[in-house]
């Protein structure tokens, strides 16, 4: 595969190769940028299929950290690693110290969290060879589960797309389906039931459907009807490419705004959903309440779990100006969300050049 002229290459600071015999340890850590500040972004740990596979996802998941770092202003660069291996067979607590040396060697310019198939635990094992770890559970600067955050944006950026597409202030009476409940959607949901809002939801896995149906009441759909139902607000908190050729026709709501990473399938998507007049809310700039919080801990800044919730209301205001922006130029959404992350990351190299 190419590397340097690979679209999410994108002029990376550095990526480096890891292979560590010993324990196994065969990981990827990309630093995408540093321009804003330490590169910060989870590591995740999966059963690639080929070495091109773990560097593509490293690369593209990286670019991403930046992007959305950016937009939520937080004094962050982007970054992510991947640990290639069976999360459920291979990981082992010296393969986790392992890698925390090697991230060790690289003096903080990349900061590690949690992600798919990596949890709290492994990061306490991180820990143990490097302080660059964020996303922890205890120690003076924890922040704990980034959930209630996400969700808190998500929200927030529920009734700034709701202002917008619909000219409501408030979300009293409007229906909105929750696309997977787990732990953003739960929390998503009780705020929403709290607003006023009328819940659709489904979910695969029956306990978190009893567990939001307790807790707000909502009305509940079969998976497969979930993203045709006839609503206000569509807020997508399960997977990445539901918004793809085959949904898109059957979608009957004003506004998409949800946690899901990467809900469109393709950038083209985008034009898309503008042209049939549907608000979509840019997935890395709705979602990144979690960030926000993490980011207190990255700076050493302590934080009430309160103020940490007031904090990610900025997503309002950053939503709208994306919004009004899009609505002026008559462009999607994401791609005007991208430019103004680009131009930020564009300015603070510049600035640390001159
Ligand atoms: P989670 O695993 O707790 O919840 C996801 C839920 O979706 C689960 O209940 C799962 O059963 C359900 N689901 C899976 N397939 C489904 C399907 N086909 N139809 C309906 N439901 C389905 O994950 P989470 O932490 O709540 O994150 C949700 C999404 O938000 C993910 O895409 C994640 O990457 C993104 N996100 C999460 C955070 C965070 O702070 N947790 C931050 C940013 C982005």
């Amino acid at each position: 595969m190419t590397l340097f002229s690979n679209t999410s290459f994108d002029n990376h600071e550095q990526v480096m190769f890891v292979s560590d015999p010993e324990t196994g340890l065969k990981a990827i850590i990309a630093v995408h940028s540093t321009a804003l500040g330490p590169a910060v972004g989870g590591c995740r740990m999966w059963d690639y299929k080929s070495d091109e596979e773990a560097i593509r996802d490293v690369l593209r998941l990286s670019r991403g950290m930046s992007y959305k770092n950016a937009m939520a202003d937080l004094g962050i660069g982007g970054g992510k690693s991947v640990i290639i291996g069976d999360a459920k067979t291979q990981k082992t607590p010296e393969l986790m110290r392992s890698f925390g040396r090697y991230i060790d060697s690289i003096g903080g310019r990349y900061i590690t969290a949690e992600d798919v198939g990596i949890s709290v635990a492994d990061m306490e094992e991180v820990r143990k060879t490097t302080p660059y770890v964020a996303g922890l559970e205890s120690g003076d600067m924890a922040t704990g589960d980034p959930s209630p955050y996400t969700a808190h944006g998500v929200f927030m950026g529920i009734k700034a797309a709701v202002q917008h597409r619909l000219g409501q202030d408030n979300l009293n009476g409007l229906t909105v389906s929750v696309q997977g409940v787990g732990h953003v959607g739960y929390y998503l949901c009780k705020e929403l039931k709290e607003a006023g809002a009328n819940l659709i939801v489904a979910d695969i896995n029956e306990q978190n459907i009893k567990n939001v149906v307790d807790a707000t009441g909502a009305k509940v759909v079969d998976t497969n009807d979930i993203i045709s139902q006839e609503v206000d607000v569509f807020a997508p908190c399960a997977l990445g490419a539901i918004i793809n050729d085959e949904t898109i026709p059957t979608l009957k709501t004003n506004v998409i705004a949800g946690a899901a990473n990467n809900q469109l399938q393709e950038v083209r998507h985008g034009e898309i959903l503008r042209q049939k007049g549907i608000l979509y809310a840019p997935d890395y700039v709705i979602n990144a309440g979690g960030i926000m919080n993490v980011a207190n801990e990255v700076h050493r800044r302590p934080i009430t779990p309160e103020q940490g919730m007031k904090n990610v209301e900025r997503i309002f205001h950053t939503l709208m100006e994306v919004f009004e922006k899009a609505q002026k130029e008559d462009r999607p959404t994401g791609i005007v969300a991208d430019e103004i992350a680009e131009a930020r990351i564009a300015a603070a190299r510049r600035a640390k050049a001159a």
